[in-house]
Order: C-alpha cells, then structure tokens, then sequence
C-alpha cells in the first residue's frame, strides 16, 4: 500500500500554486508599501512559549497543540500562530534597539491538532503582519487600513471588517467579573465547554457557535460600556481614523479573539462564504505581551490571514500558470536540433519557450502548443532552416507574420509586446 499524507496536512498541487503565489505576492508588494519587512523564524519553539502568550486556557493551548518531546526531554511545539515566535525573536535580538518602530511580516505554515474541514486544516498557511512600537490609534488605522488594501488588491470583495475593544488590564477584569456574574445565572444553558470555562475564560462564551450559549448571552453585558476612559479614547479615535481613511467597517461587541494576550483594538475580517469558517484574517492589539515574554514593556499590534481561506474565497486555480511565450514545432532531425538550442538561448533570454521531445506529427505538436496556452507558434522545417525565415503564428487570432530566424529573440519579444498592448 503507497504512504498517504497526514490527514487535515494538506499538499499544494501545481494547479493551485499561482494562486498561491499570486496572494503571496500581492502581501510582500502592498506590506512594504507600508514600510513592512520579513522576519522568518522557525516552525518549532519551546511548548512554554505558547502556554505563556497565548494563555493556558485557550482552545489553542488546551487542545489543539502539536507538541512532543525532543532526544534531549525539551518539550517543543510546532507553532500554532505566528505572533508568539515573532516576539520572542524580537525580544531575543533586542530589535527595539535597532528601530524604536519595528513593522514586520511573515508567511508560512501553522499547526494545529483541530477537526479537519472545509477551510479549516492541520497544517495551515498565514500571512501575517506585527507593529512593534507605538500604542497611536493611527497605527491601528494604519494596519486595519492596509489589511482592507490588500482584500481589494487581491479581488476579494465578499468580506466585511469587524472591530472590537477588549480593554486593557485596568478595566476589563471589572467587565469580566460582571460576565462571570451574568453568566453564573444562566449555566444550565451552556454548553459543556462553556459551563466549565465560564469561570476561567468567561469571554470566551460570547464567541462559541452552540445555539443555546448564543441564546443565553443575548442580554450579556457588552465590554464596550466597560471600557476606561483611556480604551473608550482609543477606540473612539481609531473608528474616527477609519472613517477619515475610508475603511469600511463595523463594531462587533461580541467579537473576543481565542487568544489571550489581546488589548484594546482586536478585529476580525469576515465572510459569509465559508459556512462556520467565517474568519478569514483577524488580530488585535497586545500590549502587555512582551513585557509578558520578559521583554521591554512595548505596545504592539498585528493581525494573520489565513492562506487557504483566502484562495478558497478568490478560487484556488483563479490564476493560471504561466504558459509559454513560444512554442516551436521541429519537423525532422536537423530542425529538433537547431530548435533545442533557440530553446536554450530563449529561456536564457527570459522567454518562457517548449517544444516537443517525442518526434510527433506536426498536427500532434500544435496540439500540445494549444494545450500548453503557447501565445506563438513556429513551425521549423527543412525550408525554413534554409531560408532562414519562418512564419510566427499569434495563437489568440490565428495571425502569421514572418520572422528572421537570426534574430528570434528580439522578434519575438517584439511581437509579445504588440501582442501585450493589444491585449491579445
Ligand atoms: P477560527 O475562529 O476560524 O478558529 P481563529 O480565531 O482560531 O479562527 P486565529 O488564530 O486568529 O484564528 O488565526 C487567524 C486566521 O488564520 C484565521 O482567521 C483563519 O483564516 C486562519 N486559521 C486559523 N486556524 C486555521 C485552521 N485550522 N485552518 C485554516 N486556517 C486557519
Ligand atoms: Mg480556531
């Protein structure tokens, strides 16, 4: 029996990969317009790292982590997020002494032990983004502002932003104590995992999908008439910037985030399109976390997408794979060999050229050039050869023009051009 792969691990097949490419891309071009670098850090860290930040009672650390123990008894984690290696390597290089704003991103994949489904994975892929630095309700703008650039750069329309305050640790254990309170009267009507962590992460029930859990917190307190004087000026000014900036958006009290190191701003941008997959990019402001990780008390804010819910939302093969600029179909011996090396010198030229390795018929090779999506065709044979002129044959509307078999390149390019400006 042949080796599968790891349910819920998902391989990235060829057909989808432009895609792939494409919305990686788009991330890497529109963050540095920003003033966003890459920082790359490893897939696996020390199991503490997560338990510390993303806090001991999230689902995250309760349940779905991939941890093991190495040869040496060191416990180790495949990272569940990104947020967590980032700080620690900030903190680890001490990278506020090199810029007292640092702006950062990162690709790649996440782990965790959760149900496989439609847009949910095992293995998954996020493109994330952190601020390292300022507490200004501008850069919350400025993120949530670059976020909604990056949706309408990509094509994907069929999203909405929510924000949210959760406060700070001087008001929200008031909120969360009055929670607990509301919640303490209506326990009959959670679910199990809601009755159980109620008293420990009580905000964590306004996030669950049970119908009664929804049913009983309707009335719930809303953390946004809890806030300090301080959060309720943050957020107040952060809706201000969003609506000087243009950022379409919508306040979501309910909204809690599953991870704990949240302050203030938290968001989410969501969609109707992937069944309860609904989160297709969130994050939020931690203020306290690196100071939490044993680094310098600095703000920070950031947010991750997730790579398969947004190539499920824009269609995995919405981008095809580059095809051919020319295709030259050989017939005989001394034309396959003379078309091998205009193959060779083309490619060296950067021009994406095929031809055919198998001696087929001529009607079989214009087959494949079709199939392969060629934009040229040329047809190489004895005649040509010695004339040294052959016909170039534009493919989208069957129009031949001759060409100079010594200057193929600069031709070709030439006609790729023309073709390109009469977008053909
Ligand atoms: P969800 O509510 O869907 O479980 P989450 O709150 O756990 O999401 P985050 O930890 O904030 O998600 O991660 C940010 C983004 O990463 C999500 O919005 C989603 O697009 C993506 N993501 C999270 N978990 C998975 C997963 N198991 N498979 C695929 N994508 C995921
Ligand atoms: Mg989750």
């Amino acid at each position: 029996m042949s080796i599968t792969g790891i349910k819920g691990m998902n391989d990235i097949l060829p057909q989808s990969v432009a895609t792939w490419q494409f919305l990686e891309q788009q991330a890497r071009a529109i963050f540095s317009v920003y003033g966003f670098e890459e920082i790359r850090v490893p897939v696996v860290e020390k199991t503490e790292l997560f338990c510390r930040s993303i806090g001991e009672t999230t689902d995250i650390v309760e349940k779905e982590m991939y941890s093991f123990t190495d040869r040496n008894d060191l416990s180790l984690t495949l990272r569940p997020e990104g947020t967590a290696p980032v700080m620690r390597a900030f903190i680890e290089h001490r990278l506020h002494n090199r810029d007292a704003l640092n702006k950062l991103y990162y690709l790649g994949p996440m782990f965790r032990y959760e149900r496989p489904q439609k847009g949910r994975y095992r293995q998954f892929h996020q493109i994330g983004a952190e601020v390292i630095g300022l507490d200004d309700p501008r850069i919350d703008a400025q993120v949530l502002a670059m976020l909604s650039h990056y949706f309408d750069a990509v094509g994907i329309s069929a999203v909405s932003l929510q924000i949210n305050s959760l406060g700070c640790p001087k008001c929200r254990p008031g909120y969360r104590q009055q929670l607990i309170d509301f919640l303490s009267q209506r326990l009959d009507s959670l679910c199990d995992d809601c009755r159980r962590r109620y008293g420990s992460n009580p905000l964590r029930v306004l996030d669950c999908k049970a119908t009664g859990c929804r049913q009983a917190t309707e009335q719930a307190p809303s953390v946004l008439d809890h806030l300090c004087p301080e959060c309720n000026d943050h957020f107040s000014r952060l809706q201000q910037h969003l609506t000087e900036l243009q950022v379409p958006y919508s306040i979501n009290p309910r909204m809690v985030r599953g991870l704990d190191y949240y302050t203030k701003t938290t968001f989410e941008m969501v969609t109707g399109a992937l069944g309860a997959q609904n989160a297709v990019a969130a994050g939020g402001r931690y203020d306290g976390l690196i100071a939490q990780l044993g680094g310098p008390d600095l703000p920070g804010i950031g947010f991750a997408m997730g790579v398969e819910r947004l190539a499920l939302l824009l269609g995995e093969d919405a981008i095809a794979s580059p095809s051919p600029d020319l295709f030259i179909a050989a017939l005989g011996e001394a034309a396959a060999r003379q078309a091998f090396i205009w193959l060779h010198q083309l490619q060296r030229a950067g021009l994406q050229a095929d031809m055919d390795f198998s001696g087929k018929s001529l009607k079989a090779q214009m087959r494949r050039a079709d199939k392969l999506g060629s934009r040229f065709t040329l047809v190489l044979g004895d005649d040509e050869l010695a004339s040294g002129q052959a016909q170039l044959k534009r493919m989208a509307d069957g129009q031949q023009s001759p060409i100079e078999l010594d200057q193929l390149t600069t031709q070709l390019r030439a006609a790729l051009d023309a073709a390109a400006a009469a977008s053909l």
